[in-house]
Order: C-alpha cells, then sequence, then structure tokens
C-alpha cells in the first residue's frame, strides 16, 4: 500500500526548504493520513471483498474523498496528540506513543522497547569484515542476501527489528480476520483486527521512510558541524507536513499533486512475503539518502 512511490516527492520538497528550526516530534498527521487515504483506496477497489470492504468503513471513522483529503492535508494541524481520533486510524499513530511512553518495556517476542521496532538499520546487518557505517556512496548497504532471516541473530536487537514486526502485524491481522475478532471483545483487549490493520499500517508508512533504514537517521554526516546539523529527520517526516502556522503551506500546494501522481507508481516489489518485502522497501529507500543528505546541506 504505501511505497516507494510515495518517497520520490518528498524529496522535491525537502530540496526547497530546510531552514533549521526547532524539531517538535510529530508525526501523527501522515500515518492518520496514509491510513484513511489507503482505506478509502480498499474500499473503491472493486477487488476488495465485500465483507472486507464493509468492515473497513465501519472500523474507520471519517472516510472522504481526495478533495477533503487535500484540504486536510494543507490545513488542519494535528500535533502531538492524535486525540479524538478512533478506530483504524487511531490504532495507526498508537505505536508512536508507545515508543515515547514505553522506553525501556521490552515487547515480546521480540526483546526490545517499542521503539526499535520502526526501523531497520541496514548498515548493521553487513556482513563480518565489511566496515560498517553509513557512507555516501552507499557502500554501507548490504545486499538481500547478506541479511540473516533468524530473529535471534543478535544483530537484530541494534539494527532493530521493523521486518519482523512487520510480519508479525500481517499474520495476527489474518488471524484475527480469520477468527472473527474483528474488534475489542471487552476494555483493554488488544488482540483484534482494528488494532492489528492500524499497526501494520504504521510500520509499513515507517517503512517507506529512507532514514528508517540507516544508521544515519538525520543525515548528520553530511554536515562539518555534527551536533549543530539541523534535525534533517524531523524536516523529511513531519515538519513540513504538519506545521501549524502555514509556514510551509505553498510547499504543501506543490506537493500534493506529485502525491497524487506518485500514488499511481507501479509498486515495485513482488513478494508477497512480509518480511521480504519490508527489506525491499528499505534497500530501495536506501538508495535515496545521498539525496535527501545533499539537499538538506544545500538546503542550509
Ligand atoms: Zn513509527
Amino acid at each position: 500500500m504505501f511505497r516507494f512511490g510515495r518517497i520520490a516527492p518528498w524529496l522535491v520538497l525537502l530540496a526547497l526548504v530546510l531552514p533549521a528550526g526547532p524539531a517538535r516530534a510529530w508525526s501523527n498527521k501522515e500515518h492518520l493520513q496514509l491510513t484513511r487515504i489507503a482505506v478509502e483506496r480498499l474500499v473503491a477497489d472493486p477487488s476488495t471483498p465485500d465483507d472486507f470492504r464493509q468492515w473497513l468503513r465501519r472500523v474507520t471513522p471519517g472516510l472522504t474523498d481526495m478533495i477533503q483529503e487535500e484540504r486536510f492535508f494543507l490545513h488542519q494541524t494535528v500535533g502531538e496528540s492524535a486525540r479524538g481520533y478512533e478506530g483504524l486510524p487511531h490504532w495507526a499513530t498508537e505505536p508512536d506513543a508507545r515508543a515515547a511512553q514505553d522506553r525501556n518495556l521490552l515487547v515480546e517476542p521480540f526483546g526490545v522497547p517499542e521503539r526499535k521496532l520502526h526501523f531497520v538499520d541496514l548498515e548493521l546487518l553487513l556482513p563480518a569484515g565489511r566496515r560498517p557505517g553509513y557512507r555516501d556512496d552507499l557502500s554501507g548497504k548490504p545486499a538481500m542476501e547478506d541479511i540473516p532471516r533468524d530473529i535471534n541473530d543478535p544483530r537484530w536487537k541494534a539494527a532493530g527489528m521493523l521486518p519482523f514486526r512487520v510480519q508479525q502485524c500481517y499474520q495476527r491481522l489474518v488471524e484475527c480476520l480469520g477468527n472473527g475478532k474483528l474488534q475489542p471483545a471487552y476494555e483493554g483487549d488488544e488482540d483484534h483486527a482494528i488494532r492489528w490493520a492500524g499497526f501494520l499500517a504504521h510500520y509499513l508508512e515507517d517503512n517507506t521512510q529512507p532514514q528508517h533504514a540507516t544508521v544515519d537517521y538525520k543525515s548528520q554526516s553530511y554536515f562539518a558541524d555534527r551536533r549543530h546539523a539541523p534535525n534533517v529527520h524531523a524536516e523529511m517526516e513531519y515538519r513540513m507536513a504538519d506545521e501549524g502556522r502555514g509556514e510551509f503551506l505553498q510547499l504543501r500546494k506543490e506537493f500534493w499533486p506529485l502525491f497524487i501522481k506518485a500514488l499511481e507508481f507501479p509498486d515495485p516489489i513482488q513478494t508477497d512475503d512480509p518480511w521480504r518485502a519490508t527489506l525491499e522497501v528499505s534497500l530501495l529507500s536506501y538508495d535515496a539518502l545521498p539525496l535527501i543528505g545533499r539537499a538538506a546541506r544545500r538546503g542550509t
């Protein structure tokens, strides 16, 4: 659903902005909106099974059309709290809320805190003997065949376990849909299809961000003075999309038609295996990192 095609327009935007500013952690707006748009597209798709379509409609409040989505993108501020959003969109923002709250709580069966489920630092999966670290010539990037599928390989705990989390969310979603666990059975029940669909959407969305695939996740290697470098991650992910004072309105207007166009790009990922698909997206996205870093350097 949310794959490589979504990235390119952001890069164009990035090249245009980037004065360093205070960076607050908010990306709820994009998670809410991308999830809602995905549901709208599934609902409109004639190949979506009818009862699945009805369920999607039921669990996604606020479904609308792309005219209203454009308005939301241009003018709506969401900020750091996604309070007031229910159902599937709510669950799509919940992983970040938990990453912020439960900094030390280990999520099983992964044995890492929640925040380590949102990315995969590919350089840390290089075979022994190769020099780890991000480099502009992309020599720090492993090949698909280098990446161990074994969840117990100790490198995963450092690298981040996004591919395994995506696989788990997908499997749990399929099981819940199959068992008829379509909504919470009691207050606090978290094992139901709405939760797993929302979580899955969140991690898939994170997966499309190139900086979720590298140890250099703020593109600091592009700045001589790393300590005073702008937070390029924040600029990329949320500041331009959710700036409350209209600061980036013109850019958002330029971005929207590019985003619409990107939605129609053919999907470069062909596998149906969620674990492999996640890594393929990360590996493809990784190639955009030099563009981001260089644009960030020029933009400041
Ligand atoms: Zn996230």
